[in-house]
């Protein structure tokens, strides 16, 4: 139950006085929220800007273009001429030392004369601007007498709105909502508000919505600071109580004596990396300990994470439990079957895939063996989520790629067993504080070294006024016996962008040139077509694939050693780099073509640039973080943290390491969030919505 404390915070915004309907709806939008914003939704809204109306020049000095508040004397009106509602207004007003004309465009004339009575003194804050040779000022944002002087503001918060949602209509029901605002117990501990300098929660929320200097909005000042560290830390807390729960049942050990682990390693046709066995063994360990594994393996494209996942499900297997292994596309799955499904045949791993494609009697027999324990593992897409579905003991979940699954993808493939582990295998390294933020803590073992005898990638931009020569190069390269992969941006010609290369025109045109050497694979295509596609690029009976970016991630035809990228200045960094990532996997020099149209952009040319220089994945994804912001690397596209209102990675990055200790502290000396002080945890909790955690706690 929600303490009764916060109860005013989260009653509707429809309660304020101004707010009826229509401003629930514009709220509703603003706000994003399904139903009827609450108080807190609204405090929690905070201002982008501020408008400094501190300037109090004469006329003579006030600078065309700013925000000034003038002391003037009405000295005349002149109304719109009859029938021309679509002249201004004006009102003629000055002080000692010149003259200002204020305009109001389809004003009522008796609201102007009542406002700005004739002979009477008056304070006006607005943007002046030149017209004609005079000063002007448009919809003076404010008019007051001397009373309401006292009133005025000096500095005014301006929030991101919505149309129809006027400025002041927001902060009309802002302020109300800071009246409201209850005396909540302090929840962050005292050694950590004094390091930080933080102020009071009430002090802060009141700076932000009513600021005393422009800085006091600044998202790396202490106020904005203060409440992303309350909500950083209700994060970190709920997380922590999440994974304090995450206590295997006793005796449901999940890791086995290693007799499958030992046959699939003599069955490899090469030896592990180093980094490869340090990761299956510290996998085995987290298998065998008391709490649940949580483990991020980060290995850049062909550092060989499939064979690890495998001797991970292995390791389950040996215990007599299931595993499964979820991949974003259905060409991932097939190819990670294809790697697993040799090895595990001689370790006498049971194994099958599932995807779209098998359906009817050949679904119901794998779901039937799935169900009866005869599978130990079950490679597939999102179709592994699907509600029939039903393992008899699964114990561990390995998602491949998983920036490209929601966290609800994840948490449905989990809830298939009991106290699942979960692996989660990840080409772009996920910045530390992404990984804090979405999983409180998780263990990164990371493949550093690439397999041996791997030989670099010449990658080389090239103008797209080259395509002959180009051409002609791949047609030496054929020649000489390699394997070419060709990649362009889309299936069907676009008509908003002319001159995105089809993969069918394209592939029409160097199939007249090179003939049925030449292959097609696009997103469009059946599964069984694809497959087949990719098995001829692999046998060399086709030389030239061309694509669309469906061989992005996991496709391995090793022989194939060049790379065309068509419209490389459309893709982005980490794409560029899955793509290129397929070539280079043998032990031949490998080629990537950039082909590129002109003129390029500063971000275009930013991103070849990158690509051309490093083959390093981490200084990719660090690259990429950099230029595009770190929403997006989750795959979110929207700014700040996702699931965050107030707290964003790259100003509050520090903060978040910070909550994390502090809600370790906190589950060390009071896990049950008893006392004074739990009960102020708790309280927080509930402000930022994050109680679901809180049945946990009893429950021991
Ligand atoms: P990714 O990490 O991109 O998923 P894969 O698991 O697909 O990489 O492996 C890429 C290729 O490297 C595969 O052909 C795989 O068989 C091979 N490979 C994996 N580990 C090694 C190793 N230790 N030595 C040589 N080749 C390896
Ligand atoms: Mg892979």
């Amino acid at each position: 139950m929600r303490p009764a404390i916060l109860n005013p915070l989260f009653t509707p915004v429809t309660t304020l006085s101004g707010v009826g309907p229509k401003q629930d709806k514009l709220l509703r939008y603003l706000l994003d929220r399904s139903d009827t914003p609450r108080l807190v939704d609204l405090l929690l809204h905070l201002p982008t800007g501020v408008i400094d109306r501190r300037a109090r020049p004469k006329i003579r000095d006030a600078v065309p273009g700013t925000v000034v508040t003038l002391a003037v004397t009405i000295d005349r009106h002149r109304p719109s001429p009859p029938g021309r509602s679509r002249a201004p207004y004006l009102v003629h007003a000055g002080d000692d030392t010149g003259d200002i004309v204020l305009t109001y465009f389809r004003a009522r004339s008796d609201h102007i004369e009542k406002l700005l009575p004739v002979g009477a003194r008056r304070y006006i804050s607005g943007t002046v601007q030149m017209f004609d040779g005079t000063l002007q000022m448009v919809h003076p944002d404010r008019v007051v007498d001397e009373a309401g002087l006292a009133n005025l503001p000096g500095i005014e918060p301006v929030y991101p709105l919505t149309e129809g949602l006027m400025l002041g209509a927001l902060r009309r029901a802002v302020t109300q909502a800071l009246q409201k605002l209850p005396q909540l117990p302090e929840w962050i501990g005292a050694d950590v508000l004094h390091r930080c300098g933080f102020p009071s929660l009430a002090e802060a929320i009141g700076r932000l919505h009513a600021p005393l200097e422009p800085t006091d909005i600044l998202p790396d000042g202490p106020f904005w600071s203060r409440l992303a560290y309350d909500e950083l830390l209700a994060g970190q807390l709920a997380l922590a109580l999440v994974r304090a729960r995450l206590r295997r049942p006793a005796g449901a050990r999940h890791a086995g004596d290693g007799h499958l682990r030992n046959r699939i390693i003599d069955a490899l046709p090469y030896a592990l990396t180093p980094s490869q066995r340090a990761a299956a063994a510290a996998i085995a360990d987290d298998l065998q300990q008391p709490l649940r594994m949580l483990r991020l393996l980060q290995g850049d494209v062909g550092s060989g994470k499939t064979v690890v996942a495998l001797l991970a499900a292995a390791t389950v297997a040996e215990a007599g439990r299931q595993a499964a292994l979820m991949a974003p596309t259905e060409i991932l799955a097939r190819q990670h079957i294809k790697t697993i499904a040799p090895l595990a045949e001689r370790a006498g791993l049971r194994v099958a895939i599932l995807t779209g494609r098998e359906k009817g009697k050949e679904r119901r027999d794998i779901l039937a063996r799935l169900a009866a324990g005869e599978l130990d593992l079950l490679v597939g897409t999102h179709a592994l989520i699907q509600d029939d579905v039903v393992f008899q003991a699964l114990a561990l979940a390995i998602v491949d790629e998983q920036h490209r699954f929601g966290v609800r993808e994840r948490l449905a493939l989990t809830s298939k067993g009991d106290a699942v582990d979960v692996l989660v295998l990840s080409a772009t390294p996920i910045p530390r504080t992404l990984v804090l933020t979405y999983f409180g803590d998780m263990d990164i073992s990371e493949l550093r070294e690439k397999p041996a005898g791997r030989q670099p990638i010449d990658t080389r931009a090239v103008p797209a006024g080259r395509l002959g020569d180009v051409i002609d190069a791949v047609g030496r390269a054929i020649r000489a016996g390699k394997l070419v992969y060709w990649i362009c941006p889309l299936v069907e010609e676009s008509e908003a962008v002319d001159h995105l290369t089809d993969a069918t025109g394209r592939f029409d045109s160097l199939r007249r040139r090179f003939g049925d050497q030449v292959g097609l694979v696009h997103g469009q295509m059946k599964g069984a077509e694809k497959d087949r596609v990719m098995a001829q690029f692999a046998a060399a009976d086709i030389r030239v694939l061309v694509a669309t970016t469906v061989v992005e991630v996991g496709v391995d035809v090793p022989a194939a050693t060049i790379m065309v990228i068509e419209n490389a200045e459309r893709f982005g960094l980490a794409q560029l780099h899955q793509l290129r990532g397929r070539i280079g996997r043998g032990s031949e020099a490998s080629t990537c073509l950039l082909l590129y149209h002109e003129p390029l952009g500063e971000m275009s040319a930013a991103r070849l640039r990158v690509i051309r220089e490093t083959t390093d994945g981490f200084r990719i994804a660090e690259e990429d973080l950099r230029l595009r912001g770190e929403g997006d690397v989750l795959g979110t596209r929207q700014s700040g943290l996702p699931g965050y209102r107030i707290a964003r990675s790259e100003v509050h990055g520090q903060l978040i390491a910070q909550a994390r200790d502090e809600a370790l502290t906190i589950m060390r000396d009071n896990p049950r969030l008893e006392g004074e002080q739990g009960a102020a945890l708790r309280c927080l909790l509930y402000l930022f919505e994050r109680d679901e955690a809180i049945p946990l706690i009893g429950a021991g």
